[in-house]
């Protein structure tokens, strides 16, 4: 009778205690997320989806050489004749009328890439051209939409491969956390 009455106290004791837990933060603001229509933002350096900027890119190949998963790969553009050699030729030059080496082509494959970071860190321009986004929502429905490629022109988040022909169009139906991802 002693054992049944101790365990019987015990057990309302513990209920007792999980009840204050409960108590205390009944009142307390919800800590949830509604996701998708509200959103955590990552930590500032949080490795999320690559953003690739064409024009701050000077084709150095860094990035490429540093990837150990062999995801990057670019393609210089033509140089110009010297003679041709001016802003109107579309051939971005410096301020000290320097020729600035540009990409005909900048590709990523995201489904060999491990987010290592490697190439971020190789990147030499002052503005990174190349850094991990805060975003966390990329989707990929084909594991051709895994590459992507970036001309001059294109925005941050470049073109997708399409399966069904193996073109690169705009990347439709993405959800970003942000439009401007954070720059390092
Ligand atoms: S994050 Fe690492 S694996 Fe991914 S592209 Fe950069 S260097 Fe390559
Ligand atoms: S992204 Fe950076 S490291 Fe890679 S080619 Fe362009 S400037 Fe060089």
């Amino acid at each position: 009778m002693k054992n049944y009455i101790l365990f019987v106290s015990e057990a309302f004791w513990n209920t007792l205690k999980g009840l204050w837990v409960t108590l205390k933060v009944l009142f307390l603001p919800a800590i949830t997320v509604q996701y998708p229509t509200e959103k955590l933002v990552p930590y500032p350096r949080f490795r999320g989806m690559l953003a690739y900027d064409a024009e701050a890119c000077i084709a150095c190949g860094m990035c490429v050489r540093a990837c150990p998963s062999k995801c990057i790969a670019l393609a210089k553009a033509m140089p110009v004749p010297q003679q041709e050699l001016c802003s109107s030729s579309g051939q971005p030059v410096s301020p000290e009328g320097k020729r600035v080496p540009k990409i005909e082509w900048y590709t990523i494959d995201y489904g060999r890439c491990n987010f290592c970071g490697l190439c971020e860190e190789a990147c030499p321009t002052k503005t990174k051209a190349l850094w991990h986004s805060l975003d966390f929502e990329a989707v990929f429905s084909t594991r051709e939409e895994m590459t992507r490629r970036w001309k001059r022109g294109d925005d941050l988040w470049g073109t997708a491969r399409r399966s069904a022909d193996g073109q690169f169009s705009a990347v439709a139906d993405q959800i970003h956390i942000q439009d401007v991802p954070v720059r390092k």
